[in-house]
């Protein structure tokens, strides 16, 4: 009941990556020498790091912010996963790792290929060894682009 007040306003971050932590325990974890200690640190985006992800954000107040710090492919996934919670972009900052990768999900065999966020638009897939063109199409479920044979029409 009480007087209605205005909750401070508070920056969640999620960060994504292999070197977001080294494999010490969950997501806080000590840090001396850094005072920068995300909420949430993983090592890729996967159904469970965005289920954890999401219940940090029911969890927050309304009006919270969230930085999204990470390889492109996992940025993405967290995104759609906060939308869903009902957080608009406004509210969202993303960081993209010049150096990240893109996650490549062969439509063929089913096998997830990683490959440099800056390299071309083609990549021998990691388990069939076909030639797969990335399309744009990035799916949330797999946080991968989905790739497929790059030269099929032409063998027709
Ligand atoms: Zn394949």
């Amino acid at each position: 009941m009480g007087p209605m007040s205005t909750p401070p306003s508070r920056t969640i971050y999620a960060t994504f990556g292999a070197e977001a932590h080294s494999g010490a325990g969950p997501e806080t974890g000590h840090q001396s020498g850094t005072e920068f200690r995300p909420d949430l640190a993983v090592g890729q985006a996967s159904p469970d790091s965005l289920k954890r992800l999401k219940d940090v954000l029911n969890q927050a107040y309304v009006g919270v912010r969230l930085v999204i710090a990470g390889p492109s492919a996992d940025i993405l996934a967290a995104r759609a996963a906060a939308a869903e919670c009902g957080m608009v972009e406004e509210e969202m900052t993303l960081l993209h790792r010049v150096d990240g990768h893109r996650r490549v999900f062969c439509a063929h065999c089913r096998a997830t290929t990683s490959m440099p966020e800056a390299s071309a638009h083609e990549i021998g897939c990691s388990g069939c060894a076909t030639v797969l063109s990335v399309s744009e199409h990035f799916s949330r479920r797999l946080a991968a682009h989905l790739g497929y044979a790059a030269h099929a029409e032409e063998a027709a």
